[in-house]
């Protein structure tokens, strides 16, 4: 039997109040404090177990999701980086994750100028 998806009302009391939902993509938003905005900003930041980690990788943990190899990050599908929906999320090498990072914005960019 297939387990139940996970849902935002499973996350625990602490986290889920500061996940907002977005209903345009699906999007669980983080409304909590982030890592600033800076180079390898944007992301949500908690303090999870006495450790304070990622906001979306600490939910991808608590929502079952496997734990990560060394050299592996969360890859956010959505591109929305303040977003923890574990369905969203995938794991991946870092430097095929910094490759999709980059043909990413390169499209973003070249759709910009195209308008
Ligand atoms: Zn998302």
């Amino acid at each position: 039997m297939a387990r139940a998806p996970f849902t935002l009302d499973d996350l625990p009391a602490r986290l889920r109040a500061l996940v907002q939902l977005c209903p345009a993509k699906g999007c669980w938003l983080w409304i909590g404090s982030t890592s600033g905005t800076g180079r390898g900003g944007g992301y949500g930041r908690v303090k999870w177990q006495g450790v304070t980690q990622a906001a979306h990788k600490v939910v991808w943990l608590v929502s079952g999701g496997r734990l990560l190899r060394a050299g592996e990050q969360l890859d956010h599908t959505c591109t929305v980086r303040r977003c923890c929906n574990p369905a969203h999320l995938s794991p991946l090498f870092q430097k095929r994750n910094m490759k999709l990072a980059y043909s990413r914005r390169r499209a973003a960019f070249t759709a910009e100028a195209a308008e």
